[in-house]
């Protein structure tokens, strides 16, 4: 264990993967995330689930460290470590991996291609060795084949024209390529049929592992059933207003979002 991860761990031994506390952040004048906590121990997973507009999606982008968001209070701690200062390349570099809701189309770039350029940037800023041609087209043939990703989806340029079941698939491809020690899905299950988010579903259950945490968003039940979290933390209104174990989200599904959507707002 290293210096960094035994002072996260704390005084109960409990290591901690992603620690965010009164995490603030605003477009322009304006502020969406106001007052973040959140806490996720390395192996967990957790769901974030919460009505459209209560900043789910700007919180996954804030923690991925994309352009665009001023953080002006808080801080998010990364296996004890603090990375509101840190570029988005090295997020991902030290194994943050967020799995967007709405994935880029690159045109020009064969989905093959990207592949093999994120995992040797990846390995190369982990001072790994870049993998030779063969061993990339082993590791990518046995991941593929488990999500359904043909062949002929990998020749084709990155995401342009696939089908919103094939773009999540090939999210998902990427993270299982990646071996991400944090991964963030934000709305994986949106425009999936019930064969897709099965097929993703069991794709995610095949990463979890001991010393990987998840952060699941969802706005729907459903996808839990599948995924069954460790936690279910409630955001409304740019905060965390309620966390609880799985049934909470069946009591959600019952409810609505009603409740909180007031609370949150007073
Ligand atoms: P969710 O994912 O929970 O639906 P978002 O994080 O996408 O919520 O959005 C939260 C709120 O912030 C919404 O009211 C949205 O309109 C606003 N918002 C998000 N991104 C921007 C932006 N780039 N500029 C202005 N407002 C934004
Ligand atoms: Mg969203």
């Amino acid at each position: 264990m290293t210096a960094v991860r035994s002072v996260a761990a704390g005084m109960n031994g409990q290591i901690k993967m992603l620690s965010i506390k009164n995490l603030h952040a605003s477009v322009g004048d304006r502020e969406i995330l106001r007052g973040v906590n959140l806490e996720v121990p390395t192996g967990e997973v957790h769901a974030i689930m919460g009505p459209n507009g209560s900043g789910k999606s700007t919180l996954s982008y804030v923690l991925a460290g994309r352009d665009g968001y001023d953080i002006t209070d808080g801080s998010i701690l990364f296996g004890g470590e603090e990375i509101v200062e840190t570029p988005a390349e090295e997020r991902a570099a030290k194994g943050i991996f967020l799995a967007f809701q709405y994935p880029l189309e690159i045109p020009g770039v064969a989905t093959m291609t990207f592949l093999k350029a994120a995992m040797n940037a990846q390995r190369k800023a982990r001072g790994e060795a870049e993998l030779t041609t063969p061993d990339f087209m082993r590791r990518v043939k046995v991941a593929a084949e488990k999500l359904n990703v043909t062949q002929e989806m990998l020749r084709r340029p990155l995401n342009v024209g696939f089908s919103g079941g094939e773009k999540k698939r090939n999210e998902i491809l990427q993270m299982a390529l990646l071996e991400p020690k944090l991964a963030i899905l934000d709305e994986t299950d949106s425009g999936l049929d019930i064969d897709a988010l099965k097929t993703v579903s069991d794709g995610v259950n095949a990463l979890r592992a001991p010393d990987r945490s998840m952060l699941v968003i969802t706005h729907y039940q459903r996808l839990l059933d599948h995924i069954v979290p460790d936690v279910v933390h409630v955001m409304a209104a740019g905060r965390i207003v309620r966390s609880g174990g799985p049934e909470l989200a069946l009591e959600l599904e019952a409810n609505g979002y009603a409740d909180y959507v007031g609370a949150a707002a007073a």
